[in-house]
């Protein structure tokens, strides 16, 4: 099990047809592991993810970068480097790097930030959209990806602007609005394309306006599943996060997802596995659960 940020490769890659894609490991961060299972009682989660003294599971913070044809797109992007130490000790952040644990992935994957092309969000939580923008050293905030456009679900941002009481702890200002100002956003609506071989589908639930991304390259296809699936142990229907908003639909999202991975044989890329970064359902299991790697 996965206790110190050092345990995870800060890149690993794998292709999906004739692309690669990277999963990028952007540091670890610690949740309370009765919010992350929902209604699912502690004797039978803490078997899959084992609790701190302070019923904490590490949870690992894992983007995405994809080598499409006409784009280098990266998706979601961590929690960036303008929280405070009161901020890191409550979420137990472990993210440090140049500037973050990020930037150093993208690099031992080969690339700088600099070659990003497009940033995807699936949603604007903080752990998802938190190294949107960075700090500079002159305390100045700014977009961390100076040639990139920027995507997210329109409807998504919108409700981040909202900020009622039950859900403005994870949406940050600093984490959008920099990106509005500066003009970098390309908003989409439902199911879109955003570059050749990467597809937005709406997978609600976590947030109404979340969104799992698809790549797809010579009938082979990977899912970047994010918090509709955050872990692997979060694969049965019922073991959903109690942060979500609509548990109902995360359920019926989840559904619709497993039908068509096990048909298509996809990748499932997990955003906060602290172990297990990607894998195949097992097609012979009566209830979903990964295959064990061939
Ligand atoms: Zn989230």
């Amino acid at each position: 099990m996965t206790r110190d940020v050092h345990d995870l490769p800060l890149s690993r890659t794998t292709t999906v047809g004739s692309l690669r894609i990277h999963a990028l490991e952007a540091g670890l961060q610690w949740l309370d592991g009765g919010a992350m299972f929902g209604v699912v009682p502690k004797p039978l989660w803490e078997r899959r993810i084992p609790a701190d003294e302070r019923n904490r599971i590490p949870l690992a913070l894992r983007c995405l970068l994809v080598e499409a044809p006409n784009a280098l797109v990266l998706v979601d992007t961590g929690i960036g480097n303008k929280e405070d130490e009161k901020f890191h000790e409550i979420y137990g952040v472990r993210n440090e790097g140049d500037p973050t644990r990020l930037e150093d992935a993208i690099r031992h994957a080969g690339f700088a930030p600099e070659d990003v092309d497009i940033v995807l969000d699936t949603h604007l939580h903080f752990d998802h959209a938190g190294g949107n923008t960075l700090r500079d050293p002159e305390g100045r905030i700014r977009p961390a990806f100076p040639h990139a456009r920027y995507v997210v679900q329109e409807a998504e941002l919108e409700f981040a602007k909202s900020r009622n009481e039950r859900i403005r702890a994870s949406y940050l200002e600093h984490n959008h609005a920099p990106i509005t100002e500066a003009g970098l956003w390309d908003l989409v609506r439902g199911e879109a394309e955003v570059t050749e071989g990467v597809r937005v589908v709406p997978t609600p639930g976590h947030t109404p306006h979340h969104q799992s991304v698809l790549v797809t390259s010579d009938g082979e296809t990977a899912c970047f599943l994010a918090d509709v699936c955050p872990t692997s142990a979060h694969l049965p229907l019922p073991w959903i996060m109690g942060y979500d908003l609509e548990p109902l639909v995360t359920l019926e999202s989840k559904r619709a997802l497993w039908g068509r991975a096990l048909e298509e044989r996809w990748l499932l890329v997990f955003e906060h596995d602290p172990v297990t970064p990607w894998g195949r359902l097992d097609s012979d299991a009566d209830r979903p659960k990964l295959a064990e790697p061939a």
